[in-house]
C-alpha cells in the first residue's frame, strides 16, 4: 500500500497578521504565501484554498515582519562569543553580522566553523587589527604597519560571500597616539578591496567633523549616539553637527550599534528629534549582553527605538531593507518581495508601560516592546513559541 501526502501548491500560508514590509511599502493586514524556500506570489483573485496549504499560521493579533538582520553583533570575543543559531533564531533573527571581531589571524576558520553551518546568513568584517578585538587592558595594536595586506588579498579571493568589510576601532586606549592614521589607512584598503569600512569610535580622541570628513559613501559608523568622552555627534549647541549631515549626504552610514555603552539616550533623542534617525539598528551582542539585561536581543533594541519615537516601519526598514542591501543581499533578504527567500519573523506587540535604562543612568519612558513568536529561515519553521500554537488553546 502506498501512503503520500497530496501534494500541496504551498508550504505554508501565514494569515491574517499586520504586515509590516518597508522594502515594499506594506504596513496593513496580509496574507504570506510560502513555497519550499521562498515567499510565492498570492493568487490572481487573492483567494487561497486552505486545501492548497501544507500548514496554516494564524497571524491575527500579530506583526508579520521580514526576518531580521542584527547587523552587528560580536560571535566571537575573548575566546567565546555567541552561539550564532542560539541567539539569532528565537528573536527573530535570520541574518547578521559579525562586527569584526576577528582579524587576518583566524578569520578563515572563523568562516569555515562559525559562519558557514549556521542557519541564520551571516557575514563578517575582517578587522584590519590582524589579532580582532582584543579586551579591556589590552587593546588590538591598530598601528597600520602591521595590517596584514596579503593575508586580506588572500581572503577577499576565497571567501568574499562571507566578507561584509574592514573593521577598525579607535578611541582612547585603542588609538592614543596614533592620530587619525589607522582611520585613514582603513579607508585606503577599504576602497582598494572594493568594499566598506565600519568604524567604531567610542570616547573618540577628535571631534566626529574631522572623523566623518576621512569616511566615504558606502562607509559605517557605528554607535551613532555614543557619549563617552568629549565628543559626540552633537555639537555645543546640542545639534548634530553639520558636517555629520553632511557626511550622510555624500553616503556615510550611522548604524546605532547599541552595546552595553555605546548608546546615550540624550543624544539619541536629541539627534531623532531634529530627523537624523539612524540608517541600521542593531545590537552589537556580547558573551555578556546576549539575552542579559539592559541589551537582551534585536526586538529588545527595536522597542528602545519607538519608545524613542520613531514610527515602527522606519525602525524595521533599520533592520531589514536597509542591512539586506549593505550585505549585497538586496532583494533576496530583509524583505517579503515574492520569489525572495522565505525569511520571516512574526512578532507580538506587548502594550504596558516600563522602562529602559542606559549606561549614563537615563532611563527612558517605554509602552511597547516586541515579543517574538516564530520565526521561518529559508521557508522552515526554525523557531516557535509553544504559545503561538493551536496546542495551548
Ligand atoms: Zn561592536
Amino acid at each position: 500500500m502506498k501512503i503520500s501526502e497530496p501534494v500541496r501548491k504551498y508550504n505554508f500560508w501565514l494569515r491574517g497578521g499586520h504586515v509590516v514590509d518597508p522594502s515594499r511599502d506594506i504596513d496593513g493586514i496580509a496574507d504570506v504565501l510560502i513555497v519550499n524556500s521562498r515567499i510565492a506570489e498570492p493568487p490572481e483573485d487573492g483567494r487561497i484554498d486552505p486545501g492548497d496549504v501544507r500548514e496554516v499560521v494564524d497571524c491575527s493579533g500579530h506583526y508579520v515582519f521580514p526576518g531580521l538582520i542584527d547587523h552587528h553583533v560580536h560571535f566571537s570575543w575573548n575566546t567565546s562569543g555567541i552561539a550564532p543559531d542560539l541567539y539569532c533564531l528565537p528573536s527573530g533573527v535570520t541574518a547578521a553580522c559579525d562586527a569584526g571581531s576577528i582579524g587576518t589571524n583566524g578569520f578563515e576558520n572563523f568562516v569555515r566553523h562559525r559562519l558557514m553551518p549556521a542557519a541564520a546568513t551571516l557575514k563578517a568584517s575582517i578587522n584590519v587589527a590582524s589579532g580582532g578585538l582584543a579586551g579591556a587592558g589590552y587593546m588590538e595594536d591598530v598601528s597600520p604597519e602591521l595590517y596584514d595586506v596579503r593575508a586580506m588579498e588572500y581572503l577577499f579571493e576565497r571567501y568574499r560571500d562571507y566578507i561584509y568589510g574592514l573593521k577598525l576601532r579607535i578611541g582612547k586606549d585603542i588609538s592614543e597616539g596614533k592620530g587619525l592614521r589607522p582611520l585613514e589607512e582603513s579607508v585606503r584598503l577599504a576602497r582598494m578591496f572594493h568594499t566598506r569600512l565600519s568604524l567604531h569610535a567610542t570616547y573618540p580622541l577628535e571631534p566626529l567633523p574631522k572623523i566623518a570628513a576621512r569616511m566615504g559613501e558606502g562607509d559605517v559608523l557605528c554607535h551613532t549616539f555614543q557619549a563617552m568622552g568629549p565628543y559626540s555627534i552633537l555639537n555645543e549647541a546640542g545639534q548634530v553637527y553639520p558636517e555629520v549631515w553632511e557626511a550622510r549626504r555624500r553616503g556615510v552610514l550611522f548604524d546605532s550599534a547599541q552595546g552595553r555603552v555605546h548608546c546615550s539616550f540624550s543624544v539619541a533623542r536629541a539627534a531623532i528629534e531634529q530627523g537624523f534617525c539612524p540608517d541600521v539598528i542593531s545590537t552589537d551582542l556580547i558573551t555578556f549582553s546576549a539575552y542579559q539585561e539592559r541589551l537582551f536581543s534585536l526586538p529588545v533594541v527595536m522597542s528602545r527605538f519607538l519608545a524613542l519615537g520613531m514610527p515602527l516601519a522606519e525602525v524595521v526598514r533599520c533592520c531589514t531593507q536597509t542591512p539586506a542591501r549593505l550585505m549585497g543581499l538586496a532583494g533576496q533578504i530583509g524583505t517579503l518581495r515574492p520569489g525572495a527567500l522565505a525569511d520571516v519573523a512574526v512578532m507580538k506587540m506587548e502594550e504596558r508601560r516600563f522602562e529602559f535604562q542606559d549606561s549614563c543612568g537615563d532611563c527612558l519612558p517605554a509602552s511597547r516592546m516586541l515579543l517574538p513568536r516564530m520565526t521561518l529561515k529559508a521557508g522552515r519553521t526554525v523557531w516557535r513559541d509553544i504559545a503561538f500554537t493551536g496546542m495551548m488553546r
